[in-house]
């Protein structure tokens, strides 16, 4: 088992958490005045392309903080049950220098990848071509 400073880590997830909730406020914040301004559509349809464009970038902000959010939880979870610094995919310790650089990793560098690929597939779904 790894060897690493719990209490130092849970700190650390405390404050990845704080600042996920802090940027998910600001962003909520520009929502509201983007919800002001999609009340304009019907009178300026040229604007459409750019308002939608900037929507779907919110969206997918929200997508990555709301992602981001769900790791730090898992990650604060497995630090309660004895199972931090484990790959959740593939059981494998995860390196000190990973876990150093990024405190909710729960996944090995491999099995984030491959997590992230399928994330994006979802998310972006068919190509438009
Ligand atoms: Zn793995």
């Amino acid at each position: 088992m790894a060897q690493f400073d719990r209490q130092q880590v849970a700190a650390r997830l405390d404050t990845r958490q704080q600042e996920i909730e802090h940027r998910r406020e600001e962003l909520h914040r520009n929502g509201d005045g983007l919800t002001s301004e999609l009340a304009d559509y019907d009178q300026h349809p040229a604007d459409q392309g750019t308002e939608t464009f900037e929507q779907e970038l919110d969206e997918t902000t929200l997508i990555i903080l709301e992602e981001e959010e769900h790791r730090v939880r898992e990650a604060k979870k497995a630090l309660e049950e004895g199972r931090y610094g484990i790959c959740v995919d593939c059981g494998h310790e995860i390196p000190r220098e990973r876990l150093d650089a990024i405190p909710e990793s729960v996944r090995c560098v491999q099995d984030q990848r491959l997590y992230e690929a399928r994330l994006r597939q979802r998310r972006v779904g068919p190509s438009p071509i």
